[in-house]
Formats: C-alpha cells, structure tokens, sequence
C-alpha cells in the first residue's frame, strides 16, 4: 500500500521502540517493511488468551492425554510406578486428596511422579491450528511454533499503533496499511496537525515513569482543574492546576505522604522547556508545588500554549521520611 511508504510522521512512531531508540532524527520515513517489523513489537492485544486450548489438527493421541482433565497434559508429569500420564497441576491436585495414582489407584508419595520430558517433547511436535483460524487464518504449525506463528499472524488482532494518540480501532494485522490511509490520527498527522504533533513529541522525549498531563484551555480557565490519578512509590497521586495562582501542584490521593519531585512544563522547542525540582515539601502541607509555574508571561511566550493546552509532566523522585 502506498500510503505505508508515504507516511511520514514527525515523530518516531512511539509504540515502536526499536525506531524510536536507534534514531535521534525530528522526521522518519516509515517503509512497509520497517514499519510491519516494528509495529510488530506494538502488540496489545491478541485475542487468544494463554489458557485457551490450543486446537489440535488430528486431536491428542491417548497417550498425551492427561489421565484426569483428559486434555493434552499440560507441563506432562508421569507416576514412576505404573508410568500413567497427567498435567502438572491436574495430579498435584489429586494428591491433596489422596495419594495415588488417579488412574490405577497405585499408591504413590510425590516423589512418585516426575516430569516426563519425552511426552513434552511428542506434545509440542503435534500439529495445531493457529489461534486465529476463528479470523480466517489456515495456517497450522507444531505446538512450539504456535507462538512465534501468533506474532507474525496477519490474522491477529493488534490496537492501532496510534492508540496513545486517539485512534481506538482493534485491526487484523493484515490490513495495518488499509486502516492507516483512513485512521483519523494518521491523516490529522499527515495535514501537519501542531497540537499532535506537539504531543508526540512530549510523548517522545518524556522520561520513563514520567506522568504527562495536558491542561485545558489554560490561559481562559478560572476554577481548579484536576488531573487523572497516577501511581508513583505505590501510592496514588494527582496534579492540580490553580489558575488565579498560575500554580501547579502534587496532590495525594488516600494518603498523606509526600515526596520530592521534579516539574516540567513543555515547549514546542524542547530546549526551552522548564524544569523545577522540589525536594522540601513540608509535613503540614497537604499538597505542594510552584505556585506561577504557568504564569501569564510563561504562557504568553511561544511553544508553551498549543491549541488552548498547556502540557506538564511530572517524576516523583523519592518518598519524604518523616
Ligand atoms: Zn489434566
Ligand atoms: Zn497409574
Ligand atoms: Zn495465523
Ligand atoms: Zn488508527
């Protein structure tokens, strides 16, 4: 598809970690093939759970059969004595019961079963559908290849790797190009749209474990606004904004404890974004943080204002001992 090796997007694509690691560069060029390698690793979603049964093309030979569920035994364990097969947990169950072998009645101790690595090895030899085949694909493969086949199944169900930017559509991987050329994100990129392209590159350079927030209208609001709860230390916070005070703010939510932190607010120009920290947030403060941080002269300087938002992260760095 054309449109594949035409986008070309600001930013590194940020759900793809091995374009956005290896390159520096403000504008990439996607091909097909890069971006279905990378795109690989955006995955989010596949629709098989890791329980469900694997379909087996010319079924379980009774001798893989685990001796209890009657499924293929799952992590194969063998009783030493009578040489009767199970999964692990199927028999590990059993002997809270009773220690025997379920099939025979052969009395056992638990160190009468041992993993049977011969019935592993024939069981993941077995032939199987591929997990999608509910989605068309007629692929079959061994059991151990099942799972290398799922990640590059183009029957698979993944999130669009624009999700962190808007676009909630759940795909095949197959038509990944076809759902680009119409995807509402990809085409307000594609028209140079600042306000996302803005927020990608925030996206981008942000560090790990930073929690980003974009506050709305910014410069016409005159009450509070709260931002979503996130979690830091294993605690859940907030920020606040304060518009009469210009302040930003960090608020715990279901706790009193407080933290040291750093503050950053983000400029379309990354060397002119502003960074404070704060590490002496006092025990009687219920909530702490720079009062102007978002200051009328602040705001009314270029890059700080995007489409009405302004745009804050924040790192909590380390719990205040009291
Ligand atoms: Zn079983
Ligand atoms: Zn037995
Ligand atoms: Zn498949
Ligand atoms: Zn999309």
């Amino acid at each position: 598809n054309s449109f594949c090796t035409l986008l070309v997007v600001p930013v590194a694509m940020p759900t793809s970690p091995s374009l956005s690691s290896t390159s520096s560069s403000t504008s990439l060029s996607v091909s097909a093939s890069e971006s279905e390698s990378s795109f690989a690793a955006s995955v989010t979603r596949i629709e098989r759970g890791d329980d469900e049964e694997p379909e087996f093309v010319d079924g379980v030979p009774d001798e893989l059969q685990c001796g209890i569920c009657l499924g293929v035994a799952k992590v194969a364990h063998v009783t030493e004595e009578c040489g009767h097969l199970y999964c692990r947990d199927c028999i590990l169950g059993a002997f809270d019961i009773k220690k025997a072998c379920p099939y025979c009645r052969e009395p056992l101790t638990d160190k009468g079963i041992r993993k049977s690595v011969r019935a592993q090895r024939e069981i993941m030899a077995l032939t199987v559908n591929c997990g999608n085949a509910k989605h068309g694909c007629e692929e079959t493969c061994t059991l151990s290849d099942l799972e290398r086949h799922m990640e590059r199944c183009q029957y698979a169900k993944i999130d669009c790797p624009l999700r962190t930017y808007g676009c909630d559509a759940v795909i095949s991987r197959k038509v990944l190009c076809e759902h680009l050329s119409a995807c509402p994100v990809a085409v307000r990129l594609s028209q140079g749209d600042a306000a996302l392209e803005h927020e990608m590159a925030i996206h981008q350079r942000a560090n790990r474990g930073q929690f980003i927030w974009k506050i709305e209208n910014i410069q016409s609001r005159r009450g509070q606004a709260c931002s979503p709860g996130f979690m830091a230390h294993g605690l859940k916070w907030c920020l606040r904004h304060i518009p009469a005070q210009g302040g930003v703010f960090v608020v715990p939510v279901g706790h009193n404890k407080r933290a040291s932190f750093t503050l950053t607010i983000f400029n379309t120009n990354q060397d002119n974004d502003v960074t404070d920290f704060d590490g002496g947030w006092p025990a009687a403060k219920t909530s702490w943080g720079f009062a102007k941080f978002t200051n009328p002269e602040r705001l009314g300087t270029p890059g700080f204002v995007v489409d009405g938002c302004a745009t804050v992260g924040v790192v909590m760095h380390g719990l205040i001992d009291d």
